[in-house]
This record gives structure tokens, C-alpha cells and sequence, in this order.
């Protein structure tokens, strides 16, 4: 397990993988952090395709093209707002589960996911890397399709927990 799963500091808009996620909205229309930097990185073309897609409900998935970046596919999902609730957990796993089920099934063997809602969603951020890994973890258990799966972490906070957690894998 330990050679598929890796761990990158750093812009994950840079990643040249199959496929990145994005922790969009429920527009699907762009917005701060790391969703602003994959449409700057990826293009006017991007929000194109995006408008198409009709929103995007909490905890699911939606896929385009990766237009100017790297990467050849973006797979857009949407991380819960933290509300402390316990539902909170299950959309966010949701999100690692749906990414992964539709990297699947458009033939990326490699993936590279953001910290999701651990930016201005306010997820607890060490409770977000132990589902983050746990998810991921679960799949490459039951699946052997895909064969590279990228934490891609940009902060201080979020690489210091994610260090420590990979070790321990
Ligand atoms: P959310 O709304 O899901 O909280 P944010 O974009 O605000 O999304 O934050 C999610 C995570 O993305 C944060 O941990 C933030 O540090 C990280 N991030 C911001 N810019 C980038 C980037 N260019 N590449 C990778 N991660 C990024």
C-alpha cells in the first residue's frame, strides 16, 4: 500500500496525474483556494465545460477535462461546510469515495486529492486527514485499479498531520 499511496507538498495544479481533484462549491463555478488556482491553472474552458454540469450536490462528483493543466481530467467534488453535525464526516467521506468510484470509471490509474473542506469549510483538520485515509485506504483494500493515489497537502498544519499518518500506514 505504501507505494501507491503518496504524499506531495505543494500546488497540486502542478501534479501531472491522471486525474485532480477539486474541492469546488455546489456551483460548480469556481471560488477561492484551491479551486480559484485550478481554474486559473486550467483555463477559461474549464468554467466552460463547468457550466454544463448543473451544480453539484454536497458529497458527490462530477468530471471534466483538465484543459491547461497537467493533469487530464478534473474531478470536481463538494466538501461539507463543518457544522460539527454528525453527518458532517459522512459527506466528506462521500467525497473521497464518489472521486474515487468515477476515477474508475474514467480509466485514471492516478489521483491527487486536496484537503478537502479544510480550508474556508473549517473541517477540523485533523479529524478530515483520518477519514481522508481511511476512505482511500478502504478502496485500494477492495480495488486494484488504480495505482498512484497523491495527498496533495499545501499547508503547514495539514502536512505536519498527514506525515504523521502515513507513517503509521
Ligand atoms: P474548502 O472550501 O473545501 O475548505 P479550500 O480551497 O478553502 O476548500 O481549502 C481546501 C484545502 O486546499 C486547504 O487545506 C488549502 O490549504 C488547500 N489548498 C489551497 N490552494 C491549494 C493548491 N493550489 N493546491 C493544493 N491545495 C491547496
Amino acid at each position: 500500500m505504501n507505494n501507491i499511496i503518496e504524499l506531495y507538498r505543494g500546488d497540486i495544479t502542478k501534479l501531472n496525474v491522471d486525474a485532480i481533484v477539486n474541492a469546488a462549491n455546489n456551483s460548480l463555478l469556481g471560488g477561492g483556494g484551491v479551486d480559484g488556482a485550478i481554474h486559473r491553472a486550467a483555463g477559461e474552458e474549464l468554467l466552460e465545460e463547468c457550466r454544463l454540469l448543473n451544480g453539484c450536490a454536497t458529497g458527490d462528483a462530477k468530471v471534466t477535462k483538465g484543459y491547461n493543466l497537467p493533469a487530464k481530467y478534473v474531478i470536481h467534488t463538494v466538501g461539507p461546510i463543518w457544522s460539527g453535525r454528525e453527518d458532517d464526516a459522512l459527506f466528506l467521506q462521500s467525497c473521497y469515495r464518489k472521486s474515487l468510484d468515477l476515477a474508475v470509471e474514467i480509466n485514471a490509474k492516478s489521483i491527487a486529492f486536496p484537503n478537502i473542506s479544510t480550508g474556508v469549510y473549517r473541517f477540523p483538520k485533523t479529524d478530515a486527514a483520518d477519514i481522508a485515509i481511511e476512505t482511500v485506504y478502504q478502496f485500494l483494500n477492495q480495488n486494484n485499479f488504480i495505482k498512484k493515489v497523491i495527498f496533495a497537502v499545501f499547508d503547514d498544519e495539514n502536512y505536519q498531520i498527514y506525515i504523521e499518518k502515513i507513517k503509521k500506514l
